[in-house]
């Protein structure tokens, strides 16, 4: 039996009209002689209007009943799928997490999947066409409802096509493919035919909303190839896939940028063993996430420490300084909100040098200070004051050349 799994985000299945878009698409697996499974989001604006309704009843909202709220918005967009294949004669049915069941840890709000049983799932696929399957949620070993974190329809939908052995695993949303940067700000960006899963991988953690991480690491470490496309056309859209030589040749590949970012510095510290592990040991054991880290050359035996986290943690974070600085023996704990980092990204940096020396120099141009910067074998991230930020991928795409079509 093949199988096809397809993924429908927020705007594919927010109307009736666009949902009758999300059946041709079905239907075109159908053709292919494929099983389909279609993964679907809850409609657009509708899991921010679940999260706002729970801050407005609750003035700390319990996070499994959070879970147990937001998740119902792909619950009523896989219902009312199921009614629409049903009413075009489709063998069809809904099926939400729990039924399956996808079993997650119990990180309410972000979930991880731990294991999905394919039995449920090839049962009813040898009965219907067509399985509609709620993205974003799962379910704890003990019965609870979780959900895997802002976009995470993405990665229920990879994590099926890992278990079914899907033929591809297709995401349809409102762009037709991964572009070199968000096309949404930048005019000149340019669709991709292929791009690597690394490189992926780095456009998605460093911001690139496209594909949800977690999904472009699942397809990775079981090599399913995902292709993302638009639900409004018929355009054959980005395959992501293994690295090959044609990805190699091209020094940088996509701009990524992230506006959810915040500062924090720890002025005059003493610099001596022990003091970095005392300053990020309680951040990571909070699961707050530290991205750039910058420690200044030591005057006198004292330091400066700089590090970024998302903007959502910035509170958490200080709370915790204002413990870690009398300590450590820091003078003042500052921090700075108006910030963002901008990346450049490809596997073609491996092989060549003065990749950051190009950035910069573009940026200075343009008279864009920077803040920090980190680097790693395929990507360099530069953090800039947050209202430069669209300039800044501008010039990048711009400096690396990403608007030639070099297919
Ligand atoms: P869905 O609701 O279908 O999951 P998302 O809003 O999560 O859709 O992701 C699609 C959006 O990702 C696009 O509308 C675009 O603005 C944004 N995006 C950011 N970077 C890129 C990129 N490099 N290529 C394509 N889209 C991008
Ligand atoms: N509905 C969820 C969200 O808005 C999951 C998703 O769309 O992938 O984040
Ligand atoms: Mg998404």
């Amino acid at each position: 039996m093949k199988i096809l799994v397809q993924k429908f985000g927020g705007t594919s299945v927010a109307t009736p009209e666009s949902m009758k878009r999300v059946r041709e698409k079905v239907l075109s697996g159908l053709a292919q002689g494929c099983k389909v499974v279609a993964v679907l989001s809850a409609r657009a604006g509708e899991t921010n209007k679940l999260l706002a309704l729970a801050e407005e009843w609750s003035a700390s909202p319990d996070l499994a009943e959070t879970d147990a709220l937001v998740s119902t918005g792909e619950q009523v967009s896989v219902s009312l799928f199921a009614m629409m294949l049903k009413d075009a004669g489709i063998r069809a049915r809904s099926l939400l997490a729990w039924q399956i069941p996808i079993v997650t840890d119990d990180d309410f709000g972000n979930a991880r999947i731990r294991s999905i049983d394919s039995a449920i799932l090839r049962d009813c696929l040898a009965e219907y066409d067509v399985l509609v399957v709620a993205g974003f949620q799962g379910r704890t070993a003990d019965g609870r409802i979780t959900t895997l974190g802002r976009g995470g329809s993405d990665t229920s939908a990879v994590a099926l096509a890992a278990v079914l052995n899907s033929v591809e695993c297709e995401i349809y949303t409102d762009v037709d493919g991964v572009y070199t940067t968000d096309p949404n700000i930048c005019s000149t960006a340019r669709k991709m035919d292929h791009i690597a899963y690394e490189e992926m991988l780095e456009m998605a953690s460093m911001g690139a909303k496209v594909l949800h991480i977690r999904s472009v690491e699942f397809a990775k470490k079981y090599k399913v190839p995902v292709r993302v496309r638009s639900t409004f056309s018929n355009d054959p859209g980005t395959l992501v896939t293994q690295e090959d030589s044609r990805m190699e040749a091209v020094l940088v590949s996509g701009i990524a940028y992230d506006k959810d970012q915040a500062r924090v510095t720890l002025r005059d510290l003493p610099d001596i063993p022990g003091t970095a592990a005392a300053v990020f040991g309680p951040l990571s054991e909070k699961g707050i996430l530290v991205d750039m880290i910058v420690q200044n050359t030591s005057l006198d035996g004292r330091t400066d420490i700089t590090f970024t986290i998302p903007r959502k943690d910035l509170r958490q974070t200080l709370e915790i300084m204002e413990d870690v600085a009398p300590r450590t023996g820091a003078s003042e704990v500052i921090h700075d909100v108006s910030v963002a980092k901008v990346s450049a990204i490809g596997v073609g940096m491996r092989n060549h040098s003065g990749v950051a020396a190009r950035a910069f120099s573009a940026l200075t141009q343009e008279s864009i200070n920077i803040l920090m910067i980190s680097t790693s074998e395929i990507k360099i991230t530069i953090l800039i004051q947050e209202k430069y930020v669209e300039l800044a991928v501008r010039i990048l795409h711009d400096a690396f050349g990403l608007d030639w079509d070099i297919d």
